[in-house]
C-alpha cells in the first residue's frame, strides 16, 4: 500500500483506524523467524553430529575420539569487529559438529544505555537481562577466534 507516508506516520494512520500497526506484526513475524530458524538449526546439528558418530566406532569407555578442524571467522575485516564465531568441523566429513558465537556487542543493552537510564536502574534492568544477553567477551576483536575456541573446548 503506498500512502505516501514515513513508517512511523503509516503506523500511527493504521493504529488511528484501530488497526494493528505493521512494527507489531514485523517484531512478531521477526521473532516467528528466529525461534523456527534456532529450532531447525539445533534440529540439523543433532543430526549432523549422529551422522559423524555413525563413521567412528566408541573406545571402550564409549568416548569417540572425532578428528577435528577448528576455525573462525569475523563478522567484517580488521580489528574493529564486533562478532565472531568459531566452528569445530570433523576432518573427515567438513561437518560443522559444534560452535561458538563471540559478542562484544548486545542491541537491548544498547539501547538501555542510550535511554539516559541512571546506573542504579541500569545495575537492576541487567539483572533480569543477564540470561538473555548477547554480549559475552569484552576483549579485543582480534581475540574472538580464540576466545570462541576456549569456550567450545572448555578452558574459559
Ligand atoms: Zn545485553
Amino acid at each position: 500500500m503506498e500512502v505516501g507516508l514515513g513508517f512511523t506516520s503509516y503506523n500511527k494512520l493504521i493504529s488511528n483506524m484501530s488497526m494493528t500497526p505493521l512494527y507489531a506484526k514485523y517484531q512478531d513475524t521477526q521473532r516467528h523467524i528466529l525461534q523456527k530458524t534456532e529450532q531447525k538449526a539445533k534440529e540439523v546439528m543433532e543430526k549432523t553430529r549422529d551422522a559423524v558418530k555413525r563413521h567412528y566406532t566408541p573406545d571402550q569407555d564409549g568416548i569417540y575420539n572425532i578428528k577435528v578442524i577448528y576455525d573462525g571467522s569475523w563478522q567484517k575485516r580488521g580489528h574493529t569487529s564486533k562478532l565472531a564465531v568459531g566452528a569445530v568441523v570433523e576432518a573427515h566429513t567438513g561437518c560443522v559438529i559444534d560452535f561458538e558465537t563471540v559478542s562484544k556487542f548486545c542491541e537491548k543493552c544498547t539501547k538501555k544505555e542510550n535511554t539516559k537510564i541512571s546506573k542504579k536502574d541500569m545495575e537492576e534492568w541487567k539483572k533480569g537481562h543477564k540470561q538473555k544477553c548477547q554480549k559475552n567477551y569484552d576483549g579485543s576483536s582480534g581475540g574472538m577466534e580464540t576466545a570462541a575456541a576456549l569456550k567450545l573446548f572448555g578452558e574459559a
